[in-house]
């Protein structure tokens, strides 16, 4: 029995019945909600508009599976332009009164929900282990995680203080104010489905901004779980709201003339339209995208420690995290015992369904998925590399596992090496220097995350100063920041200028002003054409 079940009771709580999988057709009969809704008993997950649930009324949906069964549990709308802008304009009357709330009374809610997330963490992560499949105590950690970032924010009276310089010229007093944008919004992706959207909807409601959320619609349930839980602390209903969905809601929040600005978390290729897109209509945007994460090891690193990073970072949710190591980068004769050392943990690894407290790995997040990340061991040997470990052997037939595979040999030139695989491949490229290990990282057209195992600390801040990426590790595989630094990678893994969370997430939901003020002394006033000097 799972330490964290979710009773009955918590799911009848967050969803319709399943009555509300119907809606009124043309002339008033009572149709399907969608062709791709395959399962009877799946229950629908709709917006959350204006402090409350609004089922949707395009007819499209989309299914959501619990990858551990392989079976269909949820259909989520997908909205409609109108819906979209049902949700902005909720935001935008919403907005008056929360610029107006005072920093105090912003920080207090913040402790509040501070304190409910934190106890009811559990809930949010079974609903995590049960739409993307990552363990409980990986989901339990996604959530720690996004926590932080609100912790983050309960400091946000210190985090929006400006500058003020007195007597910047006589009787003149120069200060900076900070000030929120309005409505923004933010897309994120399958693999954090809680952490991810905290590290938007977090610092832009403290800043005093109206947000609307597009999560993945594969794992959709924790947004509306939030949902109520923010309703639940205190913050008014349209401050935060949920639109469900695909493409058609994404288009429309970049489109939308009262979207300030859109953050955007998922793959390279979506992250660049979004940006381009959203720039291209006026908003401010920070899109981040996909990565390919190198891990060197120098020859005088640890063996065993380094294997057992690799492992960790490399099979950790099942390989999808924009921070996991997908490639091992070997340098010199560290390679054959770190293969060895890496395929003699592999079995290991407990992969099972994440509810019960003993595996260590889930499921992938869709049938697809699994067939498109198993398609590169497939292919592996074809290219020239070597399978160590081959995770499609072993798999159980229900559900969307894989176990971890192991591709030595691997080449920069090969699909393996280039692409983004995103699931339990860990491939390693053997290399004869530093040099040429540092080169592939810079080469690389993603600048994510890195990390460097050595024991050499001469060769540590070498490696500080001369990798390209946004995120270091010194001994440290997944390097995600501190809430209280700000997250975002380089090249190909980000467009925009500003990271996510921390100090750069303010700046990115506020604007600066800068106001200079005299308070009038008639004894000193006189008419003065010149351009104005400081005196
Ligand atoms: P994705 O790009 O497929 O989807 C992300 C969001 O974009 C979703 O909300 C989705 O509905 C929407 N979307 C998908 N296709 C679209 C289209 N054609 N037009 C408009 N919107 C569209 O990403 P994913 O598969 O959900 O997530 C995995 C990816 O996210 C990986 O590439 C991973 O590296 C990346 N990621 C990056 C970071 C980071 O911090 N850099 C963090 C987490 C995940």
């Amino acid at each position: 029995m799972a330490p964290f079940h979710l009773g009955a009771a918590a799911w009848a709580g967050l969803f319709h019945s399943a009555e509300s999988m119907f809606q009124p057709g043309h002339g008033g009969t009572l149709v399907p909600m969608t062709e791709t809704v395959d399962a009877p008993t799946a229950t629908r997950i709709p917006h959350w508009i204006g402090g409350r649930r609004v089922d949707g009324g395009s007819g499209r949906s989309g299914p959501v599976y619990n990858p551990a069964t392989g079976r269909q549990t949820g259909a989520v709308d997908f909205a409609t332009a109108e819906e979209v802008d049902a949700a902005v304009q909720a935001a935008r009357d919403a907005f008056p009164a929360w610029r107006q709330t005072s920093l105090a009374k912003r920080a207090e809610l913040f402790f509040r929900i501070r304190e409910l997330l934190h106890a009811r963490r559990e809930e949010v992560a079974a609903i995590l282990t049960r739409e993307h499949g990552k363990v409980l105590s990986d989901a339990l950690g996604e959530v720690t995680r996004g926590l932080e970032v609100v912790e983050h924010c309960c400091g946000i009276p210190t985090l929006l203080k400006g500058e003020h310089s007195e007597q910047a010229s006589t009787g003149i007093d120069v200060y900076s104010i900070r000030q929120p944008l309005g409505v923004v919004a933010g897309i994120t992706p399958f693999n954090f489905p809680a952490m991810v959207p905290m590290w938007m909807w977090a610092p832009a409601i403290a800043s005093g901004n109206c947000f609307v959320l597009k999560p993945s619609e594969k794992d959709p349930s924790a947004s509306l779980w939030v949902a109520e839980l923010l309703r639940e602390a205190g913050l008014p209903d349209g401050v935060f709201n949920v639109v469900m969905g695909d493409k058609v809601a994404v288009d429309a929040l970049l489109e939308h003339p009262d979207v300030a600005s859109i953050s955007f978390v998922g793959s390279t290729p979506i992250a660049r339209y979004v940006y381009e897109n959203a720039t291209a209509s006026g908003k401010r945007c920070q899109a981040l995208g996909g990565a390919k994460n190198h891990m060197i090891v120098l020859p005088d690193a640890d063996v065993g420690a380094a294997a057992d990073a690799a492992i960790s970072a490399g099979y950790g949710s099942a390989g999808e995290r924009c921070m996991a190591v997908s490639v091992v980068v070997a340098v010199g004769d560290v390679a054959q015992p770190l293969v060895d050392a890496i395929r003699e943990r592999i079995p290991r690894v407990r992969v099972g369904d994440g509810m019960d407290p003993s595996s260590e790995m889930g499921p992938l997040v869709t049938g697809d998925h699994r067939d498109r990340v198993a398609s590169y061991v497939e292919n592996a040997p074809g290219e020239g590399a070597t399978v160590v470990v081959d995770g499609r052997e072993g798999v159980p037939e229900e559900g969307f596992f894989l176990n971890p595979s192991l591709l030595d040999g691997v080449t920069p030139e090969m699909k393996a090496y280039v692409d983004e695989i995103f699931g339990p491949v860990l491939g390693v490229t053997r290399v004869a220097t530093y040099d040429e290990a540092v080169r592939l990282v810079n080469e690389s057209p993603y600048g994510n995350g890195v990390a460097l195992f050595t024991r050499d600390g001469g060769a540590a801040r070498q490696f500080e100063f001369d990798v390209q990426a946004g995120m270091v590790g010194i001994n440290v595989p997944v390097p995600v920041p501190v809430a209280y630094y700000s997250f975002g990678g380089w090249k190909s893994s980000l467009f925009g200028d500003l990271h996510v969370y921390g100090p750069e997430a303010i700046g990115f939901y506020t604007r600066g002003k800068v106001v200079t003020s005299r308070w009038p002394d008639p004894a000193t006033s006189r008419i003065d054409l010149g351009f104005p000097q400081t005196r």
